[in-house]
């Protein structure tokens, strides 16, 4: 029988811990982590995304600082809020909700941000340091997603050393630093992605295969070695008839499980463990302001 992994509890044990540190923050240096959250437009997935992270950062007791601009604003008007931010003493996590309108260039806008207040990790000097560094270091800001990926296989009290990681997607915010997260715990990594030759040749060679695609269910059971580890990054939404649509992951989750030592579900693997770690990041960012260690 698979190990379902539950993203959900492994997020809440990540939320318990940071509310006591913002805590012990707090009674020592009489103040607490701040986030500026800024959403431009109302795309439906961003406002869902948005108001789930605000109400987690309230419960581990982060200050919000809310910013939603409509999307008639210009790219100028968004970088001078950004500017202020930069600049805002009590803002320690400036978190830009993707995607922005088409008429912004998203690379300009996620380098406007000062890399100390990176809350996404998404800026070049953090992308640098996370390549650049040993050890997966508590300090450094680290993309969300792919982190809380780590958090649930360390969870699973496995040896990672010398495992056979694949990860399937290359982008910048999931496959890149998934894999560079992977590296440092010495496992031998592959990313593959849509021009790969016999992908699931390769993917079926993988202890831990991570899935960051975006193709509903497209990985079946002839990816997944028998007792692998399955990590799903995916969130796609499906229709089931005219009324009724469901959010699945990148991996056929009924046929893979049969196959398989652990596996995250969609809904509640992955997802949580992102808006568990965007927390982790701005408590981080406030504690190397106030230079705790
Ligand atoms: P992305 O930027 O679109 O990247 C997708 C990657 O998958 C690309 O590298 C692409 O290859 C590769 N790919 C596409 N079709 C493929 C195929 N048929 N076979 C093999 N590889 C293929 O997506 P992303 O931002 O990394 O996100 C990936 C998925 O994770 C999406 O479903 C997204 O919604 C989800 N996601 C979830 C969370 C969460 O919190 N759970 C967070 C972020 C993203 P090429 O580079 O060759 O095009």
């Amino acid at each position: 029988m698979a190990q379902i992994i539950d993203g959900k509890k492994v997020a809440q044990k990540l939320k318990d811990y940071l509310k006591i540190e913002i805590e012990s923050i707090k009674s020592k240096f009489n103040r607490v982590p701040g986030l500026a959250v800024v959403q431009v437009g109302n795309v439906a997935a961003s406002s869902v995304y948005v108001k789930a992270k605000t109400k987690a950062a309230k419960e581990v007791g982060i200050n919000v600082y809310d910013h939603h601009l409509e999307d008639t604003i210009e790219q100028n008007e968004l970088l001078d809020l950004i500017s202020k931010l930069n600049n805002h003493d009590d803002v320690d996590g400036i978190l830009v909700q993707l995607p922005l309108p088409k008429s912004f260039n998203e690379q300009i806008i996620l380098d406007s941000i000062t890399p100390e207040k990176d809350a996404d990790g998404f800026h070049p000097i953090n992308v640098g340091k996370l390549s650049i560094s040993q050890k997966n270091d508590e300090n450094l800001l680290i993309p969300c997603t792919p982190f809380g990926c780590l958090l649930l296989l360390r969870e699973l009290n496995i040896n990672l050393v010398g495992k056979n990681a694949v990860v399937i997607g290359r982008s910048n915010i999931v496959g890149k630093p998934m894999a560079q997260l992977l590296i440092k715990e010495s496992c031998t990594v592959t990313i593959v992605h849509s021009k790969t030759v016999d992908i699931e040749h390769v993917c079926k060679k993988a202890d831990i295969l991570i899935a960051a695609i975006g193709k509903p269910e497209i990985v079946n059971k002839n990816w997944v070695k028998n007792g692998a580890i399955v990590i799903d990054v995916g969130i796609n939404r499906i229709r089931i008839n005219e009324e009724k649509s469901k959010l699945v992951g990148d991996v056929l989750f009924e046929e893979v499980k049969e196959k398989v030592m652990a596996i995250s579900p969609v809904p509640g693997g992955v997802g949580p463990m992102t808006i568990a770690c965007l927390l982790r990041n701005t408590t981080i960012s406030c504690k190397n302001k106030l230079s705790i260690n």
